[in-house]
């Protein structure tokens, strides 16, 4: 059990910054377009699919950001990652990745799981377009991270990560945001597994950031760095891999390449009651907590992007 620095936070959060609330708004907005208006995404929905890359590439062009895009086939059909970069000035070759997947699970809209890690991401990518970071930040979104095609050749981080084996990419850090929109303050709200039930609250108001034993040292950097910037409560766990759970998005995809990868999540199914149904829809999801969470790894992001090693 790797111990984590710092306290989680405790007692009634603080009020919005006004930068806060338009985060709010701009997650709200994203979630609405991609959950609510597009609805379940995948290659079964391929039309579904392919709108919702057209979102995300104009978002990120909107920024100001360079779109590039990684096609490839599935199938018959072409699905494809997103990919917005942001060169850094010190240390280009340096690379910290923050990446969500953008399809959903066939039957589901998919608001949490997963437009709520895809809007942070876009949003973090426009809070970032005006910087000059040291290390050079790259924005990825990826196709195909449910089932059936979650941990096979198909998965769109798994390409993206063999790519960057095959260029010999020296990625420092690659963030995976998934599902982080829905917390609740009900005394057992969050069910956890025996025996993490042991160790982690069974309030479900929390972010964490997970990882394998392996990647314990970037867990304990990221909650905590998280701790001292953002009024919200964390937790951290770096944990036997194949606990359930863990290796279940795509940070599983950059530790097979042996890339260090860190899951940032409201721990989906395990608290989640909407998990991978038709229920998964914009409404459920929490804004205003999500903005402080996002507001929260924006700091967390800028200090492992001007790192001095
Ligand atoms: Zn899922």
């Amino acid at each position: 059990m790797i111990r984590m620095p710092g306290q989680s936070h405790q007692g009634p959060l603080p009020p919005l910054t006004d930068a806060q609330r338009t985060l709010e708004q701009e997650l709200h907005s994203h979630v609405q377009t991609l959950a609510g208006q597009i609805g379940e995404r995948n290659l079964f929905r391929h039309d579904r699919l392919v709108m919702a890359a057209d979102y995300i590439r104009t978002t990120l062009a909107g920024a100001g950001y360079e779109v590039r895009r990684q096609p490839y086939e599935v199938g018959g059909k072409i699905c494809e990652n997103i990919e917005a970069e942001m060169r850094g000035r010190e240390k280009p070759d340096d690379i910290v990745i923050i990446g969500a997947h953008y399809d959903s699970v066939q039957g589901s809209p998919g608001a949490n799981d997963n437009a709520s890690g895809v809007a942070a991401t876009l949003a973090l990518a426009r809070a970032f377009a005006d910087t000059t970071p040291a290390r050079t930040l790259r924005f990825v979104l990826f196709a195909n991270e449910e089932p059936p095609f979650f941990q096979t050749e198909h998965m769109g981080s798994r390409v993206y990560a063999k790519r960057s084996r095959e260029r010999g990419e020296n990625i420092a850090l690659m963030l995976s945001l998934e599902t982080i929109g829905y917390y609740s303050d009900e005394p057992g709200s969050q069910h956890l597994l025996f025996p993490l039930s042991l160790i982690y609250p069974s309030t479900g108001n929390f972010i964490a950031f997970v990882s394998n034993v392996e990647n314990g040292f970037l867990v304990r950097q990221l909650v905590g760095s998280f701790r001292q910037q953002a009024q919200f409560p964390s937790e951290g766990g770096a944990l036997w891999g194949l606990i359930p759970g863990v290796g279940w998005s795509d940070h599983w995809a950059f530790w097979e390449e042996g890339f260090p990868a860190v899951m940032v999540t409201d721990t989906a199914l395990f608290r989640y009651p909407a998990y991978h149904s038709s229920a998964d829809r914009p409404e459920l999801v929490q804004y205003e907590r999500m903005a402080r969470v996002v507001s929260g790894l924006q700091a967390v992001i800028a200090g492992m992007a001007n790192a001095p090693q």
